[in-house]
């Protein structure tokens, strides 16, 4: 390869590998110089109120409504997914901004706090931007996933550097001269372009947060990463969430509901459906109704399809490999099972009973359009199979009993989990996001992502101005018996604590 070769992308089409774009691999010296350029644009953002920064936010969300549907045909044109899931990555965007636009300026108000014992201080907590948080993104989203970081990071007076997968980085890069048609100053956002190299680059370029979303692989180096800097990091990472249809669920909602979860986005979605837990007792009635559903869905990468191309070639080997593993070892294939042939890297959505946990496709992220069933003989043991995972991002539990389904959700271990529902979580900007285990910590959207977004500064100011407070130098009898006092006072609390304290101040023993 030529120098030139190496220092650009080449951006295809998954639909029939058309040239999209050619893109610069940015180096380290340029990725400084974005982080820089935001930095500078940051200053003057951090010094307007919250409320001022809310203005520029909401025409944000009124631009995106504007440019909705052309927003959508370029993510379209980088994934191929369809039409109504690319509407939907900026639907949630515009939902994201009119939220905080709400909430952000009484959240990140300064507030009074108490002083305990010292009741001559006064107290005060106040909340600053980082400066430049980096956002590295995954391919899957190229829209929705960068409004993520950036919508929180600018209500709460940040800059953001962007730095997006080189397989869908065209839209990604739309989002600076959103902002500016919005109002919002130029240059605030940034976005580099380039591969692996460049998002280590930007974390070590500067930045003064780093939110990660991508695979735990590539979550642990970014932290490793960070550490040499001390910046903190948010990780949203992979998952392998289940699905739980108990022995009351209503077949017919639980099974759409979980061929919607499975297949949305081709099974490219974090929190995706991805292992499926059903009772014995409903076992047959649940899969048939599966399999039913999903024969009704149309696989192709025309705007009206119902399940959309893989986006990358590396992610359909994945998926191949995985359900190629699962039949050679005795899985079958209700519906799909194999690429369809022709162009368009289409996987048709695949139905897989006659799982066991040993198989992949049971244990590592596939992130594709596979949805392995397995029956289990009551709750008790599908809590228990759907926790034995590393990954903890998402589940979803399917009753007619929603109290049992509430009780079913406290018991497993992930950051999120919906009731008779799915996916609905992402559309919904109050709830906050993220997982635990290997699917990472930290939380975007929700009054969390504000706190993430920001640190606090704590203020103590005095207010009586003595010569000098009485545990001060030089120590003596009276301050020990002080410290000894306030110790019972606080200890016990009440009336009783003052008097013990009173007593202990007077030097007279209990
Ligand atoms: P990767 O981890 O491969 O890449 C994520 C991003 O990191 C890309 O921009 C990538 O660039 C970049 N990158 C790669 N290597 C490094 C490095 N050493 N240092 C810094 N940045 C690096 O994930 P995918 O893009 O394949 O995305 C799929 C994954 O994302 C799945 O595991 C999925 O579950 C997860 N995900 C998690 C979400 C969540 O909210 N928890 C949401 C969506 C996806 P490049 O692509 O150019 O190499």
């Amino acid at each position: 390869m030529t120098p030139a070769a190496l220092s650009a992308l080449s951006v295809r089409s998954p639909v029939d590998g058309a040239h999209l774009a050619e893109l610069p691999i940015q180096q380290e010296a340029e990725v400084r110089e974005a982080v820089a350029r935001a930095r500078a644009a940051q200053r003057g953002w951090a010094a307007l109120s919250a409320t001022d920064r809310a203005r520029p936010m909401r025409r944000l969300a009124a631009v995106l409504a504007d440019e909705a549907e052309e927003i959508a045909g370029g993510i379209r044109a980088e994934t191929g997914k369809p039409l109504t899931e690319a509407l939907a990555e900026v639907l949630v965007s515009v939902d994201l901004l009119r939220y905080y636009a709400r909430v952000a300026a009484r959240h990140l108000a300064p507030r009074r706090t108490g002083t305990g014992w010292l009741l001559s201080k006064s107290g005060r907590v106040e909340r600053e931007p980082y400066g430049v948080v980096g956002a590295i993104t995954p391919w899957n989203y190229p829209f929705i996933i960068a409004m993520d970081c950036v919508t929180p990071a600018l209500f709460a007076g940040n800059g953001v550097v962007i730095k997006h997968s080189e397989f869908t980085p065209v839209t990604t890069l739309r989002i600076p001269e959103l902002c500016a048609r919005a109002g919002i100053p130029a240059e605030l956002v940034q976005v580099v372009t380039g591969d692996g190299s460049t998002g280590r680059s930007l974390i070590g370029g500067g930045v003064d947060r780093v939110v990660f979303t991508g695979s735990t692989a590539t979550g642990r180096k970014v932290m490793e990463a960070a550490s040499h800097t001390l910046t903190p990091v948010t990780l949203e990472l992979g998952g392998k969430d289940a699905a739980l249809a108990l022995e009351d669920a209503d077949l017919e909602r639980a099974a759409r509901g979980i061929v919607f979860g499975g297949f949305f986005n081709a099974g490219q979605t974090c929190i995706s459906v991805e292992r499926v837990f059903v009772v014995r007792s409903v076992h047959e009635d649940f899969v048939a109704r599966v399999v039913e559903a999903t024969r009704e869905l149309r696989a192709g990468t025309d705007a009206l399809a119902d399940v959309g191309p893989m986006i990358t070639a590396p992610q359909m080997a994945i998926v191949e490999g995985q359900v190629r593993d699962a039949v050679a070892q005795g899985a079958r294939a209700l519906t799909g099972g194999a690429r369809a042939p022709g162009e368009g890297r289409i996987f048709p959505p695949t139905v897989l009973v006659d799982v066991t946990d040993s198989m992949a496709v049971m244990s590592e992220e596939t992130f594709g359009p596979v949805l392995p069933i397995t029956a289990v003989g009551d709750e008790d043991e599908a809590v228990a199979k759907a926790n034995a995972t590393g990954y903890g991002l998402f589940a979803s539990v399917w009753t007619r009993d929603r109290a049992r389904g509430l009780r079913v959700a406290r018991r497993l271990r992930a950051g999120g989990v919906s009731v008779n529902d799915v996916l609905s979580h992402y559309s919904v900007p109050n709830l906050p996001v993220g997982g635990v285990g290997d699917s990472g910590f930290g939380r975007r959207r929700g009054l969390e992502a504000l706190d993430e977004m920001t640190r606090t500064r704590t203020l103590l100011s005095d207010r009586l101005g003595l010569r000098r407070e009485p545990w001060w130098f030089p120590y003596s009898a009276g301050s020990t018996r002080m410290m000894l006092g306030v110790l019972q006072w606080r200890g016990r609390g009440g009336l009783r604590g003052l008097l013990r304290a009173a007593r202990t101040l007077l030097g007279r023993s209990s």
